[in-house]
């Protein structure tokens, strides 16, 4: 095992890879930018470095601040943890060529499963089904572009290549406007991604999002922990997640998992990655891979009891895989409410201190966050401060825990979303299960 490694992230995610590498006993070396001296994680950690100003450009993206922490503290490795630089080729290619191991895949990988389009190449070879559509750029011809988009048939969706986020994303509905979409969607795409390619494919109207979690390791070997439903959503981003997908069979469970396994082992993947399906009429459609571990890895924990973060560790290492996919077991039902510091209504970000911080407990409750009382939650990074998780021995056993723990969950002096979450948990429809991802949106009227 690694004796130090560097986390190259901040918030609950830094805060869980600490934790996991603490039960490894591995030395942490904590990265901070100027505004974020007082996280839990720095407290903690063995050593930090402060690597530049409150900006993420300055600090959490700031490659050559982040290798330099590495060389003066010594550290072996790399954890990029989720969003900044964990899937940036080049940050995976500058932390190898420095002499440092990236944990994470190579970054040939990376780059493939990056662009969407490549992604999508790559996952038809290995036998996973695709949403249809034309696995191109789209050129600047305009008589080209709807005779695909006639043929694909509207509705269609124009899709960044190198999008990320729930952004870079444009549904067409008549031709009228198609010309226009692939306009702004290219204009949006090159300013926020620095890469103009977008592409098209059809809008599935009422898919579900579905998802399966992978480990591979150098070995050759791949398994899948399942598949979470990720359905419900807010401008194309998470809100709730749950593992397993309400309603999914265990044949489709083996089917899909086996070849996002294979797929792995053809693409010669490497560490933890999620494929992500949008499902629609008992069909799976891949829509890409995210080659990181993920915000929602909690609900596949909980329900498999198998430790995603130390095992990216161990794969980092060397290490094969802990178990094979025999030993991989689906017990009960996990739910995970993302906690975010946000006005519930207006979804407006709302920074500031935490006044008071309760935390909820008792029997299959779990909480990621970084705050703690008199923390100032700042203004300049993503307004997710936290995740609540509930595992029961069924769906209903879950949503009731989570219930209780977000009636015992206190977090006084800033907005956050806890009566979203507590609305949702007691919708009739989130109950029945199986939504599809406009479900949330018709619910808060915005469609
Ligand atoms: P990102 O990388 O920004 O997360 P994804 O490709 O994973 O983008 O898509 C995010 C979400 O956007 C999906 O979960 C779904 O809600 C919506 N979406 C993406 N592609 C389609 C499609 N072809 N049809 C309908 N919705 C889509």
């Amino acid at each position: 095992m690694f004796s130090k490694i560097v986390i190259a992230n901040r918030g609950e995610i830094a805060l869980r890879i600490l934790r996991a590498c603490r039960e490894l006993g591995v030395k942490v070396v904590a990265v901070h930018s100027e505004a974020d001296r007082d996280l839990k994680h720095v407290r903690l950690a063995d050593e930090s470095v402060c690597i530049g100003p409150a900006a993420s450009a300055d600090s959490y993206l700031n490659i050559p601040a982040i290798i330099s922490a590495a060389e003066v503290t010594d550290a072996e490795a790399i954890h990029p943890g989720y969003g900044f630089l964990s899937e940036n080729a080049d940050f995976a290619e500058k932390v190898k060529k420095s002499g440092f191991v990236f944990i994470g895949p190579n970054a040939e990988t990376i780059r493939i499963m990056g662009d969407k389009i490549s992604a999508k190449k790559a996952m038809i070879a290995a036998g996973v089904p695709c949403v249809p559509g034309d696995n191109t750029p789209l050129s600047d011809n305009d008589d080209e572009n709807f005779k695909l988009a006639r043929h694909i048939g509207y509705p269609v969706i124009i899709k960044a290549a190198g999008g990320g986020g729930g952004r870079g994303m444009r549904t067409v509905h008549t031709e009228a406007a198609l010309i226009n979409a692939i306009a702004m969607t290219k204009a949006e795409a090159g300013s926020a991604f620095g890469n103009p390619t977008v592409y098209m494919e059809k809008f599935l109207e009422d898919p579900r999002h579905i998802e399966f979690q992978v480990m591979a390791d150098s070995h050759g070997n791949a398994i899948h922990l399942g598949e979470r439903d990720c359905s419900m959503q807010r401008r194309h981003q998470k809100v709730v997640e749950e593992a397993p997908a309400p309603f999914i069979t265990e044949a489709q469970r083996k089917f899909i998992g086996e070849r996002c396994a294979q797929a792995c082992v053809d693409i010669g993947y490497l560490g933890a990655g999620t494929f992500e399906f949008l499902y629609e009429r008992g069909e799976f459609y891949f829509i890409e891979m995210n080659t990181r571990v993920q915000v929602e890895h909690p609900v596949t924990e909980m329900v498999t009891g198998f430790d995603i973060v130390k095992e990216q560790l161990r794969i980092a290492c060397g290490e094969p895989l802990s178990i094979t996919q025999d030993q991989v077991k689906i017990t009960g039902h996990a739910i995970e409410c993302r906690l975010n510091a946000e006005d519930p209504k207006t979804f407006m970000p709302c920074p500031g201190t935490i006044d008071q911080f309760h935390m909820p407990g008792g029997p299959g409750i779990r909480c990621e966050t970084h705050i703690y009382n008199g923390y100032k939650v700042p203004p300049y990074y993503d307004s997710m401060i936290g995740k609540l998780i509930a595992h029961g021995e069924t769906r209903d056993g879950a949503i009731a825990r989570m219930n209780t723990a977000l009636s015992e969950l206190i977090i006084d002096g800033i907005k956050t979303n806890i009566p979203l979450q507590q609305d949702i948990m007691n919708d009739t429809g989130f109950a029945a299960g199986g939504q599809n991802i406009h479900y949330l949106e018709k619910k808060l009227g915005i469609h």
